[in-house]
């Protein structure tokens, strides 16, 4: 099939572009701004691919100033805008650990003591420091707190009520079609294969399309994205290192909650203090919360999910929480390479925007409007481009689409952010410390040091344990979780001190719960695993086997065949984890890893994450 331009993902970038484009394909006479190459008298013909099997099955957040998106939106009302609220009273939390099991250096440990000393002239209370001052450039003042999977449901809503272009989801885009050194178009996914991808009944190869351009907004762990990295590799100096996995429980608070909708809440410190946490107010009673578990936490057994209920359970939010229930669950790889990791943002025939083309702040934790001013930016620069009959060549973007980014606010304050995160690679206070002189001296001053894979920083399960826990006892515990076909973190945590979960069937509910209940996922059949192990041979030495433990959905188990893990694709949730939990890297290419992550269909079906 032949289109004008096609859009790969429908998430916060191509809402962005595709919001901007729609409303001014057609002048105010009802002409078109430019001819369709593909549908000569028409306007241009604009179509977009979404993988997931609606358009509002995302994950995030959200809070957000919501800079770009109002002025998309000047007239925005949030209140047509399901679970959106004004950001009220924010606050930024250090939790101390009430159960003594978090693993805590000595200055960390120290420094609890003296909060836990001086609490009678501090603002603790229920064993969490609420820090009096925090820098002005955290604060989301007069910003929103949104759903995810709302929010792109009102914008597919938008763009869909124009007319002017289509939004097709549960249709993943399998590669990028490219001729010389040209990108045109996308192919879709095979359906009617086995597993392994081989034809079966009611085979359907996958359609190719093609397009004058390919806008690629697939997020951080995006086949279409990474692919087009192999092949035109990244910028000089630049690459995929940090990450961090986003778990979220969207919860029905008890009945008589004082906090209000708007309330915005951010933790560190507990379960472990490399691990942020966010608490998010939305109305009547409904809020999002969740942890993320960052690439520099060397724990090999790093399981988001366990860590998720301990930190549900902390006393200061577990108050809020107590009597509360499960909505909705979900988890998504969070891209926290920053412009360290912006690929090439244009090239013959495509243009990359949103999280996957770097947009992400880290030192605001800001993803949202920064991904949806990339979308406006290039939907400007392809209807100057169009008007002006010019054709999407690598210069031609360049001189719009990535000119226009440089010379906006995304680029300066992406600059402050890009080196403000360094710090963590050396513990967590260095950390803390590196992004307050990142922030305060506008990038001038950093604690600079090289993000190091997570396979070159990870110790074995031995050593990260080493003093807590026997190698007699692992070894015993590996053995126990062999013959039952399970991870080994939730043992090794129990040994090491962390509580059992008191499970209650309304909140706190086993992961296989709420993978069912909360994220129902799904996986049509029909389709190949999108989720493989490159080289058996490595997985079959390979000790730690973190992939198993730091899988979100449980999808990644003990395999039968000699070590190599075996994948479920009915409990993925897409989140891309796997991607960077992997202990061993690629003999030919230690940038990447020994786990492959394709185009897939399925997975999360909640549109409130
Ligand atoms: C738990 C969590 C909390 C967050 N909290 C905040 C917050 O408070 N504030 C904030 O501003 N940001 C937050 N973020 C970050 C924010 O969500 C992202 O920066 C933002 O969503 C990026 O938008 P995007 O459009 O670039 O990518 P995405 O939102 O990742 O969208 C990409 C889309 O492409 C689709 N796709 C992928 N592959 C294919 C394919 N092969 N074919 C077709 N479609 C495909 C995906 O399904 C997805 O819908 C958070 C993220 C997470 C995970
Ligand atoms: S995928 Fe990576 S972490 Fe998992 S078993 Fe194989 S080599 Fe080990
Ligand atoms: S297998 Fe699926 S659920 Fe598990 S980490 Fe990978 S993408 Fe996430």
């Amino acid at each position: 099939m032949d289109v004008d331009i096609v859009c790969v993902g429908f998430g916060p970038a191509v809402g962005g572009f595709l919001s901007t484009l729609s409303k001014r394909l057609v002048n105010a006479d009802g002409t078109p701004v430019a001819e369709s190459a593909a549908m000569p008298g028409l306007p241009p013909q604009v179509l977009c691919y979404e993988r997931a099997d609606d358009i509002g099955f995302g994950v995030s957040g959200i809070v957000t100033r919501a800079r770009a998106l109002r002025a998309s939106f000047p007239e925005i009302d949030q209140a047509q805008i399901s679970m959106a609220a004004p950001v009220g009273e924010e606050k930024a939390l250090y939790l101390l650990d009430p159960i003594g099991a978090s693993r805590r250096s000595a200055l960390f440990r120290a420094g609890d003591a003296t909060i836990r000393a001086f609490k009678w002239m501090l603002p603790v209370e229920h064993d969490a420091l609420d820090l009096p001052w925090t820098p002005s450039f955290l604060h989301k003042t007069g910003g929103l707190v949104l759903s995810m999977g709302q929010f792109m449901q009102w914008v597919g809503a938008q763009v869909q009520s124009v007319g002017t272009v289509q939004i097709w989801p549960g249709a993943p885009a399998a590669q990028a079609l490219i001729q010389d050194s040209q990108v045109v178009g996308v192919r879709l996914l095979d359906q009617g294969v086995d597993k392994q991808g081989r034809p079966g009944d009611g085979f359907m190869p996958g359609m190719d399309i093609h397009a004058a351009l390919t806008v690629v907004g697939d997020g951080p762990v995006g086949p279409i994205g990474r692919q087009l990295d192999a092949r035109f590799g990244l910028p000089q100096a630049h690459h995929l290192r940090d990450w961090a996995v986003g778990m979220k429980f969207v919860v029905d608070l008890p009945q008589d909650t004082p906090l209000k909708a708007g309330t915005v809440l951010h933790t560190f410190g507990f379960p472990e203090p490399e691990i942020f946490g966010f608490f998010y107010v939305h109305p009547e009673r409904v809020a999002s919360l969740g942890i993320f578990v960052p690439s520099w936490f060397d724990s090999p057994v790093r399981a988001t999910y366990r860590y998720l209920q301990h930190w549900m359970l902390h006393p200061y939010l577990w108050r809020y929480l107590k009597g509360g229930k499960l909505r909705s669950w979900g988890a998504k790889t969070l891209g926290e390479s920053g412009l360290r990791g912006e690929p090439h943002l244009a090239g013959n025939g495509y243009a990359r925007i949103g999280e996957g083309a770097g947009a992400t702040n880290v030192l605001t934790g800001s993803g949202l409007d920064e991904a949806w001013l990339t979308g406006v930016q290039l939907a400007e620069a392809v209807l100057e481009l169009l008007k002006a009959k010019k054709p999407f060549t690598k210069e031609n973007l360049e001189a719009t689409y990535v000119k226009a980014r440089r010379a906006s606010w995304l680029e300066t304050e992406g600059r402050v952010a890009e080196k403000s995160r360094d710090g963590f690679q050396k513990g967590p206070l260095r950390g803390m410390l590196g992004m307050a002189l990142a922030g305060l001296t506008q990038g001038r001053l950093t604690l600079a040091s090289q993000p190091l894979q997570p396979w070159q920083r990870l110790p074995t399960i031995e050593d990260y344990f080493r003093g807590r826990i026997a190698p007699e006892q692992i070894a015993k515990i590996r053995a126990d979780c062999k013959a039952q076909g399970v991870s080994l973190h939730a043992a090794l945590m129990e040994r090491a001190g962390w509580p059992a979960i008191p499970y209650d069937g309304q909140l706190l509910v086993s992961h296989q719960d709420a993978l069912l209940l909360g994220g129902k996922v799904q996986a049509p059949p029909g389709y190949a695993d999108h989720v493989f192990f490159l080289y058996p041979e490595l997985c079959r030495k390979c000790g730690t086997k973190i992939c198993i433990e730091a899988c979100s959905g449980q999808a990644i188990a003990p395999g039968e065949d000699g070590g190599v893990p075996a994948f479920d694709r009915e409990k993925c949730v897409h989140c891309g984890a796997c991607l960077w939990n992997c202990s061993q890297p690629l003999p030919d290419d230690p940038e990447r890893m020994n786990i492959a992550f394709g185009a897939g269909t399925g997975g999360l079906h909640s549109a409130e994450n």
